[in-house]
């Protein structure tokens, strides 16, 4: 069978240095049993994923004419052919398991909102994402960068920035660099407060970073009263993980 062409609305870029392929595959921990790829394309990094026989190992592909080369080629894969957002993650593995990719840049975000929203059952993430997204979720407070998926990601996740890659090692080029970064579920089971709420104060401080907290937070329309002056007074780019956690435990306090 002929390759597949790429398509752009599928943010299809197919990686083409077996190295680097080799590099991500190899940054997955050794303790991993369950792993499930996104976007495997014409199977880069499957090749040496399947491999791996101790692996319970599963992929999902929205389009059509991928998932046709991966039969052909790969003929022992289980492929699912479908949209990975839509995917429902609880009927596919029983235990917790990791996620592996170079990720359909579109939708990079979503996918991390995903693995947040599942978090007690997604372990690891390995993966490649534009570079623009990896540093953002790497970032800590007072960075740039450092936004909304930073701090709920860092909240369960130890997050680590491995490598960056060129866009020259890809058909077709991406126009931006690219960067594999890798998450590890932290031992936090609980933050302690209303998650739901702590969700809606970081959304709410972010959405309007360049604002006091106090001003941003306005929106929420919820007691900000006992909250500090000096919190108040700071933008959500200068505040740590627990920082968040205490104005939440603060707010609820009031309710
Ligand atoms: N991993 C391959 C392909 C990367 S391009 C490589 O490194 O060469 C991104 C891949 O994600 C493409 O194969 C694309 O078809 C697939 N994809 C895009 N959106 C998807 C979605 N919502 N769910 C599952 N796969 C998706």
């Amino acid at each position: 069978m002929t390759e597949v062409k790429a398509k752009k609305f599928l943010g299809q870029h197919f990686l083409t240095d077996e190295r680097i392929a080799e590099r991500i595959v190899e940054s997955l921990s050794t303790e991993t049993n369950h792993v499930l790829e996104i976007g495997p394309g014409m199977g880069v990094l499957t090749k040496y994923l399947i491999k791996k026989d101790e692996l319970d190992f599963h992929v999902v592909e929205i389009d059509r004419e991928s998932v046709a080369y991966l039969h052909d080629h790969y003929p022992t894969l289980d492929v699912i052919e479908g949209d990975f957002l839509q995917y429902d993650l609880t009927s596919l593995f029983h235990d917790t398991f990791s996620i592996i990719g170079n990720f359909p840049y579109n939708i990079s975000s979503q996918i991390l909102f995903k693995v947040f929203d599942n978090r007690d059952r997604v372990s690891e993430v390995v993966g490649m994402f534009q570079k623009e997204v990896a540093e953002r979720v790497a970032a800590g407070p007072g960075s740039k960068t450092y936004g909304i998926l930073s701090v709920l990601l860092s909240a369960f996740y130890n997050t680590k920035y491995l490598f960056t890659v060129n866009e020259n090692v890809f058909n077709p080029p991406p126009k931006v660099k690219s960067a594999v970064i890798r998450l590890r579920r932290n031992d936090v089971k609980s933050l302690e407060c209303d998650e739901k709420l702590f969700v809606q104060v970081v959304k709410a401080g972010f959405n309007q970073r360049r604002k006091t907290l106090r001003n941003a937070l306005r929106q929420l329309n919820l007691p900000l009263d006992r909250i500090s002056e000096e919190t108040l007074a700071k933008r959500a780019e200068q505040l740590s993980v627990a920082q968040f956690i205490e104005i939440t435990k603060t707010i609820e306090s009031c309710l």
